[in-house]
């Protein structure tokens, strides 16, 4: 089968991310698609398989959350990866599904390295063989619950940069990623909508995990113009040691 090819607008990622894909990572881009529309005979990985939308919603979506990296520093505050740039940085993406934000996130920025976690087996066995077939070195995987992972001594407190998408709310998502990052580290927490009042209401919860919201930007995606948002929240104090809480509490009882 051979899939439709995805849009080629190095234009646009250069206008609205300040970046574009070189031949070889929109080759690996093109495979991808390939690969998830073959996976989804059999797996359900994802509802989204137009090229454009694939393009825009999977691609496009998930490396702007990480556009901050490319912007030229501005008089206003901006956001920064913090710690020892001789390290390579380290991403963890929390219920990657198909591998989103994490897998665009790895192939555009090779000087990384990129664990990518889910709790469903299948989907991370779909995962490993993705990433060999699409050569990527720099990508880890992973099964297991944030809950979980987020004790254990290996990921607790190990990485600079937590991606979370389409995972839970956001008090959820915050109380997954806040523990797997080291002090100074930042969490992005990809949503759809969102209002002042939920900033506000996000605040305790937040703090009750050693971080603070940093940001928010708000955007509006280049092709079908929808409004979206990423939360940026740096890890500025210790996790206490009771969170992340036990499998399924999070959900069941929000901070
Ligand atoms: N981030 C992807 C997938 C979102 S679907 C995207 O935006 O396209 C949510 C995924 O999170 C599913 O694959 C599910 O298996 C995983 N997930 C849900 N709860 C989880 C948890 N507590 N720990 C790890 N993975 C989880």
């Amino acid at each position: 089968m051979t899939p439709p090819s995805l849009p080629q607008i190095p234009e646009i990622w250069q206008e609205t991310l300040h970046w574009q894909p070189n031949a070889e990572q929109q080759a690996q881009f093109q495979k991808l698609y390939q690969l998830i529309l073959e996976g989804n005979q059999k797996l359900n990985l994802t509802r989204i398989t137009e090229p454009q939308e694939f393009w825009e919603k999977h691609l496009w979506d998930s490396l702007r959350g990480i556009a901050f990296l490319w912007k030229k520093p501005t008089s206003d505050s901006y956001l920064q990866l913090q710690g020892n740039t001789a390290d390579k940085v380290q991403y963890i993406d929390i219920g990657t599904g198909a591998g989103f934000p994490g897998l665009p996130v790895a192939i555009s920025v090779p000087n990384s390295v990129v664990t990518l976690l889910d709790s469903t087996r299948k989907k991370i066995t779909f995962l490993q063989k993705t990433v060999s077939v699409l050569e990527l070195r720099n990508v880890k995987t992973l099964t297991g619950r944030a809950e979980e992972t987020g004790q254990q001594p290996e990921h607790r407190q190990k990485y600079d940069v937590a991606l979370i998408r389409a995972v839970g709310t956001a008090a959820v998502c915050a109380e997954y990623s806040l523990p797997l990052l080291k002090q100074g580290g930042l969490a992005i927490i990809y949503r759809g909508n969102w209002t002042e009042n939920e900033t506000a209401k996000l605040q305790g919860a937040v703090k009750q995990l050693g971080g603070v919201i940093e940001s928010i930007e708000e955007f509006t995606t280049p092709l079908s113009h929808s409004i979206r948002h990423c939360l940026y929240l740096r890890k500025v104090a210790n996790t206490p040691a009771q969170f992340p809480r036990g499998v399924g509490i999070p959900t069941q009882k929000p901070l």
